[in-house]
């Protein structure tokens, strides 16, 4: 019997990030949301268009194939719309040893209401769920979130360790200059690259 293919539809992909959770992490930016927050951190990933369409199986070769990193995060636009297919990547992947982290705007209670067999799974396989929407009004400089209303779930005792670093104040905000251009990751604000624009013009 031939077996289904899954599909994910991916807003970007950077191989190699420190600013997106705990160590050297490959990061899928999944494409589309529904939530529509207002200064929302990354409005190129709401928009429910088809951007770049690859398998579970094509993901899982692409993420394999770097050398070194810690884990995988994925972040958006919303994770939990492609739920089936981060479920059945995120099963591949922690076989590999791999550590999985994952965004989402909703709240963990908000997601298990939904009552879906699939975003159960994929929760069963995270280290580290963000959850909660971006409010704008608690705009804050915290470890891997952009307001105060993100909580960070350690799903397993992996990182747990970092219980403490998670409620420091602190932003990282990562720079990647290459031959394709120039990319900031991590959770920065439209002002601050608004700046960096006009300071890099000059
Ligand atoms: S949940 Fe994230 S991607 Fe979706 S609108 Fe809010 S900030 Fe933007």
């Amino acid at each position: 019997m031939l077996e289904e293919r899954v599909y994910l539809n991916i807003g970007a992909i950077q191989e190699r990030s420190i600013a997106n959770g705990p160590g050297e992490r490959f990061v899928l930016w999944l494409q589309g949301c529904l939530l529509n927050c207002p200064g929302c951190i990354n409005p190129e990933f709401q928009p429910l268009v088809k951007r770049v369409i690859l398998s579970v199986e094509e993901v899982f070769e692409r993420i394999t194939k770097v050398k070194g990193i810690e884990g995988v995060t994925f972040t958006g636009g919303e994770p939990m719309l492609q739920a089936k297919a981060l479920a059945l990547l995120s099963e591949k992947l922690k076989k590999t040893g791999l550590t999985l982290m994952c965004y989402t705007g909703y709240t963990l209670e908000e997601l298990k209401t939904f009552n879906n067999y699939w975003i159960e799974k994929l929760l069963s396989n995270l280290d580290i769920l963000i959850d909660g929407p971006f409010i704008l009004e608690k705009k804050a400089s915290l470890p891997w979130r952009g307001s105060s209303n993100q909580r960070v779930y350690f799903l397993t005792p992996t990182y747990q360790h970092l219980q403490k670093f998670v409620e420091s104040p602190l932003r990282e905000i990562e720079f990647i200059v290459d031959s394709k251009g120039f990319l900031v990751t991590g959770v920065s604000f439209e002002e601050l690259l608004l700046k960096l624009r006009e300071t890099l013009k000059r």
